[in-house]
């Protein structure tokens, strides 16, 4: 395992414990929602677990946006692993990457080291798919972990500074031009915040580009923004987007992009800042165990969602291919990769205890779906009852500040919202590492 926090001995020792009258091991790898919940409903378990992440913190990707967008600051929306399950006896946590799964030896694999296991939970989750041409990366980053929205924010702040100075009128409007392609939650919520930044800190805090406007463009390739949510709450994302300033581009597919914009087949648009949230791409899994992945690289699992052929191995969450009854995937949503990690836990606490249990299969309960629109409109459908507008916004910021880890970020996030609410100010407009935009 690469860059492992703790030394190689203890890694060693710790492998020398399974034997036959070993406790039984439990490797989970991904300290995400999936995975942080399995570790947490198995707190309880006679067995030794090991939490494998590359990353020393959980992440509430829900509100990254809020970040790349200088409303909140990094630690607002991340936990360290460790803290989390310091109480958790029977789990030890491990930083380092995971790059592979030996099946037949029950070993996950990183930088030639061995993390023997019993029991496998693989939930890594996904990342940003550019359809073929990972080359609109580099100028059109997407939204994933904290570093893509640190990056993000720098991007955005320094266009509005470049513009500042800049002495040609056509740059200007090319920094002042911010594209964002994929009109699904990220990409809406990622329009509505850019817009009313743009809209506060150009009339209040600049001075040479005060009287411009920040234009913000919204690419979507199919017909309505927010597909996943009832027809006439895309209608009302759209018009609330409008009512923000924001361009909707609907039925846009992007046909290249440089850092100078983005071609929408005949149409170009000139831009510096351009943001990526069309596609996704589950975790390489699926190479790893050598099984059968979907076209976004999910592995595809039993209803009981371990990988075929070995009931030792679980997969969850994004990486996970799960048929519901209608016949379509469990939707990459943080409450179904939650309700994944929870089953497979009872499953496994079953197995420990020997008991006759045949699980049923896993069955998403689909508590609804949230999309917000700057500061004061939000859309929320939940099964039958939809709802938008600022009770739509109060709705989704209630249920984001529940589900967020830890009662200090919870205490601060709520301030800075009630403050931001009542003063229109972001307070997180710090511009980090390299100035000048692009990256
Ligand atoms: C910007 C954004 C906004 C979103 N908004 C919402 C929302 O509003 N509502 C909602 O329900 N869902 C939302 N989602 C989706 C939701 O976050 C995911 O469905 C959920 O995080 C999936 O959980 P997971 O456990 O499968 O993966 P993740 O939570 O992504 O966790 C994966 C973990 O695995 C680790 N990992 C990955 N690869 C390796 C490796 N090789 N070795 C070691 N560790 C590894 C990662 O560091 C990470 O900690 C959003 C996602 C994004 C990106």
């Amino acid at each position: 395992v690469v860059g492992l926090a703790e030394p190689e001995a203890s890694l060693a020792g710790a492998a020398a414990s399974t034997g036959p009258t070993a406790r039984h091991r439990i490797v989970i790898v991904g300290a995400g929602f999936g995975g942080l919940t399995t570790a947490k409903a198995l707190a309880r378990a006679d067995a030794d677990i090991v939490l494998i992440d590359r990353r020393n913190h959980h992440l509430f990707q829900p509100l990254l946006y809020q970040v790349a967008t200088a409303g909140l600051a990094p630690t607002q929306i991340a936990s360290p692993i460790r803290t989390i399950l310091r109480h958790q006896a029977n789990t030890r946590v491990v930083l380092g990457e995971v790059e592979g799964v030996d099946v037949a030896g029950k070993a996950v694999l990183g930088q030639g080291r061995r993390v023997p296991y019993d029991t496998l939970v693989i939930a890594t989750g996904a990342t940003h798919a550019y359809f073929g041409h990972d080359e609109w990366a580099a100028a059109a980053p997407g939204l994933k972990t904290l570093e893509d929205a640190v990056s993000i924010r720098r991007r955005v702040l320094s266009a509005f500074e470049a513009a500042e100075i800049a002495e040609d009128p056509a740059e200007r409007r090319r920094l002042l031009t911010f594209v964002i392609v994929g009109a699904g939650p990220t990409g809406v919520e990622m329009a509505g915040a850019i817009a009313e930044l743009g809209r506060r800190a150009l009339k209040a805090d600049f001075r040479a580009i005060r009287g411009e406007k920040a234009r913000v463009v919204l690419v979507e390739a199919g017909p309505r923004a927010l597909a996943a949510f009832a027809p006439e709450l895309s209608d009302y994302t759209r018009r609330a987007l409008e009512r923000l300033g924001v361009e909707v581009k609907l039925n846009a597919a992007v046909t290249a992009i440089d850092d100078g914009g983005v071609q929408l087949g005949e149409e170009r648009l000139e831009s510096r800042t351009l943001v990526w949230a069309a596609g996704v791409r589950a975790s390489p899994a699926a190479a790893w165990l050598g099984c059968e992945a979907d076209r976004a690289g999910r592995v595809v699992v039993e209803p009981d969602l371990t990988v075929p052929g070995h009931p030792e191995i679980f997969v969850i969450g994004d990486t996970a291919h799960v048929r519901q009854e209608d016949g379509s995937p469990v939707p990459g949503l943080a409450p179904a990769a939650n309700q994944e990690g929870a089953y497979v836990a009872s499953l496994i606490l079953h197995r420990l205890r020997g008991a006759p249990y045949r699980a049923g299969p896993f069955s998403y309960n689909g508590v609804g779906i949230l999309a917000t629109i700057g500061r004061a409109a939000g859309v929320v459908q939940l099964d039958s009852i939809r709802f938008n507008g600022l009770l739509g916004w109060l709705f989704w910021s209630i249920v984001h500040i529940f589900f967020l880890i830890g009662f200090r970020n919870r205490f601060t996030v709520s301030l800075d919202w009630m403050i931001s609410y009542l003063t229109f100010e972001r307070g997180a407009r710090l511009i980090t590492g390299t100035v000048g935009p692009p990256d």
